[in-house]
């Protein structure tokens, strides 16, 4: 399958928004390269598509305040995010234009208390927070040894990405007990999407 950079990001946004066709078409595109890399950052998608569908993280997020949107460097709005900001008829006043990037600064101008305004049409960056951040996730992705799902990083503060891992881990020891293997990417995301219909 011929993929490029742009429709990978593309369809991991939707696939973060929780369309199960495209982060089908996605974890198999990663797993087809057959790289150790690639199979973690496969994994680290499906956990955090886990987190945006399949948790109820509402207490944990008012509970942190909205850390991730206060702090950090400005945020890199995608083609595709503008595209959809502009249509939504959302202002750009806050949004900062540099040599032809758009970034979001942070405090985040769409944070409302720990809330997001622009929920619904939230940038690609946003969705992906914290375990499909290649930044954040770096150090998981080049050391992974590959006999259990890699183990992601979560900040101390996070509390709701520790939630998620700790559901994450049930569903693969139930995976296993289940199945008596350990889960591929696409294994745990079908299960949880199972799971969370039982
Ligand atoms: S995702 Fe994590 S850091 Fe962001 S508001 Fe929720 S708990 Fe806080
Ligand atoms: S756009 Fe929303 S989710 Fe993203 S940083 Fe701003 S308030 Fe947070």
């Amino acid at each position: 399958m011929s993929i490029d950079a742009n429709q990978i990001h593309f369809l991991t946004k939707k696939a973060l928004k929780g369309d199960l066709e495209s982060a089908k078409t996605i974890i198999n595109f990663l797993m087809s390269l057959d790289m150790r890399e690639a199979i973690v950052v496969a994994y680290l998608i499906a956990y955090q598509i886990i987190m945006n569908i399949y948790m109820n993280l509402g207490e944990e997020c008012k509970k942190c305040g909205g850390i991730c949107c206060k702090f950090g460097s400005p945020i890199e709005l995608t083609e595709f995010d503008l595209s959809e900001i502009i249509a939504e008829g959302i202002s750009l006043s806050g949004i900062m234009n540099e040599s032809n990037k758009y970034l979001i600064p942070r405090p985040c101008p769409f944070q409302d208390g720990w809330r997001c305004r622009i929920h619904e049409n939230k940038p690609y960056a946003c969705l992906s927070y914290p375990f499909a951040v290649e930044d954040i996730q770096k150090d998981v992705i080049v050391s992974w040894n590959s006999s259990e799902p890699p183990k992601p990083f979560i900040p101390q503060f996070c509390v709701a990405g520790q939630k998620t891992w700790d559901y994450i881990k049930f569903l693969i020891e139930s995976f296993k007990k289940e199945h008596g293997k350990v889960p591929t990417p696409l294994e745990l995301l079908e299960f949880a999407n199972s799971s969370s219909k039982s």
